[in-house]
C-alpha cells in the first residue's frame, strides 16, 4: 500500500519522467498502485499521487464484479475532440472535492503497455475523462486548475483544509 499524497505536496505539481526500463519493479510499482487505488475506492491514478515521478497511470472504469483494468505508461494525448462533455470530478488528493469540469469529449491516446509495446486507442465517456484526468497528473496539472476562479473560491476553505491535512501527515 502506498500513500496517497494530498493537495499541497510539492510533488503533485512536478511532472513525471518517462519510463524507460519495463522491468519487475515496473511491475510492482503497477500492482501496489492498483491496490492503493482500489482501497481508496477511485477509479484512476497517477504516479505522482503516490510521490513516484514516473508516467504511469492506473484505470479501473468497470466493476467489481467486472473490472476493466488499464495501465497506461508514457500516454500522450494525440488528439481531442472539439466535441466537449461535462463529469463531475473527484481526486484522491483532493478527498471530499467534487467538481463539474469540461473536457474533449473523445481523445485518441498513444501510449506502452506494462512491456513497452506501444499502442494507440480512442477512448470516450468515463475513460476519456478519467485518462485526461491522470495525463494532468503526469503533467503536474491538476482538476482544480480547470474550474472557473468563481468555482475555485467556492471550494477555498475545503483546499486550505485538504492543504492542512497534507501537512499533518508529514
Ligand atoms: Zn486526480
Amino acid at each position: 500500500m502506498l500513500k496517497i499524497r494530498y493537495y499541497g505536496d510539492p510533488v503533485l505539481r512536478k511532472k513525471a519522467e518517462k519510463v524507460t526500463e519495463f522491468d519487475s519493479d515496473l511491475e510492482q510499482i503497477v500492482k501496489d498502485m492498483l491496490e492503493t487505488m482500489y482501497v481508496n475506492s477511485g477509479i484512476g491514478l497517477a504516479a505522482n499521487q503516490v510521490g513516484i515521478l514516473k508516467q504511469i497511470i492506473v484505470i479501473d472504469t468497470g466493476t467489481k464484479e467486472k473490472p476493466d483494468i488499464k495501465i497506461l505508461i508514457n500516454p500522450e494525448i494525440v488528439n481531442c475532440s472539439k466535441e466537449k462533455t461535462e463529469y463531475e470530478e473527484g481526486c484522491l488528493s483532493f478527498p471530499g472535492l467534487l467538481e463539474k469540469i469540461q473536457r474533449p469529449a473523445q481523445i485518441t491516446v498513444k501510449c506502452q503497455d506494462i512491456k513497452g509495446n506501444i499502442c494507440e486507442f480512442d477512448a470516450d465517456g468515463l475513460l476519456s475523462i478519467v485518462i485526461q484526468h491522470e495525463y494532468d497528473h503526469i503533467n503536474g496539472i491538476l482538476f482544480i486548475d480547470k474550474m472557473s476562479p468563481v468555482k475555485r473560491l467556492v471550494h477555498n476553505k475545503k483546499l486550505s483544509e485538504i492543504k492542512k491535512l497534507s501537512k499533518e501527515k508529514k
